[in-house]
């Protein structure tokens, strides 16, 4: 049995506003920045409706500049620009791989850097954003989880990565158009990067709200996923305070395993977890929680675990998402077989559970589930240590 590895969430969090300077707009809540506005000279009767339309103008219409806000007086556009920026993170580089996924390097605030995919498919395309440098969890399989550096992002660094990747696309409406006609090519996020997106609670629920807001980004909440290594206490607020679709990352059927895989079973275990699940508000046919499992050669991936997977989960409306290891540097395990993972999911499938084999993308620029990894970070654990916290030997 392994030590128990320190769980913990202290990270630094930067202020959201600089001591001087102009604030940025960008990431403000609907109140926050009416607030903003008010306290910058707008007039309380007008705050609400400024919102509505500086929202449009960054959100919708991907501008920055406060000059080309032409439904606002040139005095007005004249005051913002002494009080505020429109800031978003910048993109250091950008991967494209042979099947199209896009993987940017991104930079934020005190030179700290996260990685943001974009995964184009048939009609549609999936962001996958991060929502700290690095985690402070450290899931033995995850490549994330060696970095040790790590701070929480702002809400505007969350949202700026849905921002900066339509810049890429290209998908800011043409002037006049309705921003629901266009065919989006990023319809979906899922908040699947680096990072515990419920160690960061605050910050991607502003972010999601603007996301999810007809004046912000306005994406259906049925377009989000969040996915968590299971804090507990968390998973009923995100459904009260987010109302997005949840996924968790399950990965062991038993606590033994699950302990090794993911440390923060040892402080929520898995009948804790599942309890929460069951009570998962939200939960319906039609809106399933999604249970994500890596399957790994020889550790979680016997017919005996499917089978207990489909006990345990019994009576929450689930689709088993299995995911192929992603292999990195110096990753202690390998991926289950092609034949085993068919098994697997044939096994879950005859039970009645959708049973989707996520294909890997982006393998070749390292942008997979669980391979980013900003390499720029230089605090790194070395193979000693992710082995022993794993309980390797
Ligand atoms: N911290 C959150 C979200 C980010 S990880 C969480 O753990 O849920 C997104 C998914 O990728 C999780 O299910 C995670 O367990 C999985 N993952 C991490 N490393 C992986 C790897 N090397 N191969 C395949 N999946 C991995
Ligand atoms: Fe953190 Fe998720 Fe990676 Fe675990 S799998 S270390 S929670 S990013």
């Amino acid at each position: 049995m392994a030590a128990t590895a320190p769980i913990t969430q202290d990270v630094l969090t930067l202020p959201r506003k600089l001591p001087q300077g102009p604030q940025n707009l960008v990431g403000l809540t609907r109140d926050a920045m009416r607030d903003a506005l008010i306290a910058a000279g707008t007039p309380e009767r007008q705050a609400k409706m400024r919102v509505g339309q500086i929202w449009q103008w960054i959100y919708q219409k991907g501008v920055r500049d406060f000059g080309l806000m032409t439904n606002l007086a040139k005095p007005y556009r004249a005051m913002l620009a002494e009080h505020f920026v429109i800031e978003i993170p910048q993109v250091v580089t950008r991967q494209v791989s042979e099947d199209g996924t896009r993987k940017y390097l991104v930079r934020i605030a005190g030179g700290h850097e996260v990685e943001t995919v974009y995964i184009p498919e048939e009609g549609r395309g999936t962001l996958c954003i991060s929502s700290q440098v690095g985690c402070t969890l450290t899931c033995s399989f995850c490549h994330t989880g060696t970095q040790k550096l790590v701070r929480n992002l702002t809400a505007a660094e969350i949202v700026g990565q849905v921002m900066l990747a339509r810049d890429d696309l290209g998908e800011w409406p043409a002037p006049g158009r309705n921003p629901k006609d266009e065919a989006r090519l990023l319809s979906n996020i899922v908040l699947m990067g680096m990072g515990e997106p419920l160690y960061n609670f605050v910050a991607v629920r502003d972010a999601m709200k603007i996301a999810m807001d007809p004046e912000g980004i306005s994406l259906s909440r049925r377009r989000i996923t969040l996915s968590t290594s299971g804090v507990v206490p968390e998973i009923a607020r995100t459904a009260e305070e987010i109302g997005c679709l949840l996924a968790v990352s399950f990965h062991a059927t038993t606590d033994e395993v699950r302990n090794t895989l993911v440390p923060i079973n040892r402080r929520w275990n898995i009948e804790t977890l599942l309890n929460a699940l069951r009570d998962y508000p939200k939960a319906s046919n039609s809106e399933r929680i999604t249970f994500e499992y890596v399957m790994l050669k020889g550790v979680n991936d016997s017919d005996e675990d499917a089978r207990r997977l489909i006990k345990l989960i019994e009576g929450i409306p689930a689709k088993i998402n299995l995911i192929p290891f992603n292999e990195w540097p110096g990753a202690p395990y390998q991926r289950s077989s092609n034949n085993r993972i068919r098994a697997f999911a044939d096994i879950i499938y005859k039970a009645g559970y959708a049973s989707p084999i996520r294909t890997p993308r982006g393998e070749d620029i390292m942008a997979a589930c669980g391979q980013l990894k900003s390499e720029t970070e230089r605090a790194r654990k070395s193979r000693r240590e992710i082995a022993a916290e794993a309980g390797l030997p």
